[in-house]
């Protein structure tokens, strides 16, 4: 209790109800963060990281110390033979764009099998018509195997995978999906089945959303190359742009040719001095991760307690940070938002309300109060106003200030007489 924030004695109660659920998940957090820290801890001391890594460099950016060490930290704290990782990925899907250009070749056909990819990559692979520059205009073929019942359909994609299919691409994290995220150990046996059909098979992952959620990462249990972006999990917060490739070697250099070009690959490219925030998100993410996964956990108890239906229930097996919450009408929707805004560190001010946005059916209205513009390892939430009236909310720096936004969100909805409790 503090004079800063006033609640209704009811939130605080089901808040107090919430905490005590969610108990036991929140330990099981704390473990898989803290063996995740000793990790990346002992890949800084085994690489001898000093201030000399974050010299900025310019031009060419040959002989970039920090640039060449980050890339062996990472592919050791991915079980990775190679990693790329660079602040001029635009985004995640500019990474996971130049590693299927990286790797694919005219003639060959990608299979995805988590159903239909995250919206963005539609256009890289070229799934609605010829896109301009799609791996379709570029001849390389493309199918997808559905999910069954929310999981992999391991019977079809056994089927499926035979000499012709040159990779197996797997979204780990459910994205704008009510379905749920793939667990490593899914990875895992899914790596088993396409390799014993085809032992030349590339298995890559979309690995947004999912880094540091598990012990393993999916390159640990044979997936032959991810990629994700830096202003999600992997960037630990502090990273400001960015993204990430690692896997085999053969890949990833594959990869550094279409990033810069042939023959250059990883040995060019200034650092201009963001090393120090790359090495220093790396250094966070374990534990961002963790606080993330608390306020996801956290949010799932308290509106589960409010009876809203939550998908992962607070106590399922988590792949990735995204939490949904079924909120059963747009007015809810609208004053949740606003309840998430009004608490954020940047832009509490603003009151969100829903917008066309551009590439959506229906109207959005979304919450983002963050240090880094579109960041979603920072606190935000989106809705469709649609059926079956969902929020998708992911992220949290701190997970005070993720809770303060969540019993904010109840308040505002309690306020307006939205909320039974
Ligand atoms: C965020 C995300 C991407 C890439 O999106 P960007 O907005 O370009 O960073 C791709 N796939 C999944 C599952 C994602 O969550």
């Amino acid at each position: 209790m503090n004079s800063f924030f006033k609640f209704d004695e009811r939130i605080e109660a089901a808040s107090a109800k919430a905490l005590e659920t969610a108990k036991t998940q929140f330990e099981k957090i704390e473990d898989i963060a803290e063996y995740n820290q000793q990790k990346v801890i002992s890949a800084f001391i085994k690489h001898g990281v000093s201030e000399s890594h974050f010299v900025p460099t310019t031009g060419y950016g040959y002989g970039d110390r920090g640039r060449e060490t980050l890339d062996k930290i990472w592919a050791d704290v991915f079980g990775a033979e190679d990693a790329l990782v660079r602040h001029n990925f635009t985004c995640g899907t500019h990474t996971l764009a130049t590693a299927l250009f990286g790797v694919l070749r005219p003639g060959d056909k990608m299979l995805c099998v988590t159903g239909t990819p995250y919206d963005t990559i539609h256009n890289v692979i070229g799934i609605k018509g010829s896109e301009m520059g799609s791996l379709k205009d570029f001849g390389v073929a493309y199918d997808e195997i559905p999910l069954k019942d929310g999981r992999l359909y391991y019977d079809a994609i056994e089927a499926a995978v035979d000499e012709s299919v040159t990779m197996v691409y797997i979204q780990r994290s459910r994205g704008y999906e009510l379905r749920p995220s793939l667990v490593i150990s899914e990875i895992e046996k899914l790596v088993k089945i396409a390799k014993a059909k085809n032992p030349n098979v590339i298995v890559m992952v979309d690995n947004c959303y999912g880094e540091f959620v598990e012990k393993l990462e999916p390159t640990n249990v044979g997936a032959d190359l991810i990629a994700g972006s830096l202003i999600k999990n992997a960037g630990g917060g502090i990273a400001t742009t960015g993204g990430y490739i690692a896997g085999r070697h053969d890949l990833v250099e594959k990869c550094a040719y279409r990033l810069t070009t042939p023959g250059l690959g990883k040995e060019v490219g200034a650092t201009l001095g963001m090393n120090r925030e790359l090495y220093m998100g790396l250094f966070y993410a374990p534990h961002t991760v963790g606080e993330a996964l608390k306020s996801a956990i956290y949010i799932a108890a308290l509106f589960g307690g409010f009876g809203y239906k939550t998908t992962p229930a607070f106590d399922a097996e988590r792949g990735d940070i995204v939490q949904s919450l079924g909120l059963e009408n747009p007015e809810s929707l609208v004053a949740f938002c606003q309840g998430i805004q009004s608490g954020s560190p940047i832009d509490s001010f603003v009151s969100p309300e829903p917008w066309d946005m551009p590439g959506y059916e229906s109207q959005v209205v979304m919450a983002a109060g963050a240090f880094t513009m579109g960041s979603s390892i920072e606190l935000s939430a989106d809705a469709p106003i649609r059926e079956p009236y969902y929020a998708w909310i992911q992220g949290g720096l701190t997970f005070h200030s993720a809770k303060l936004c969540a019993m904010l969100a109840a308040q505002k909805m309690l306020e307006r007489g939205l909320l039974d409790v």
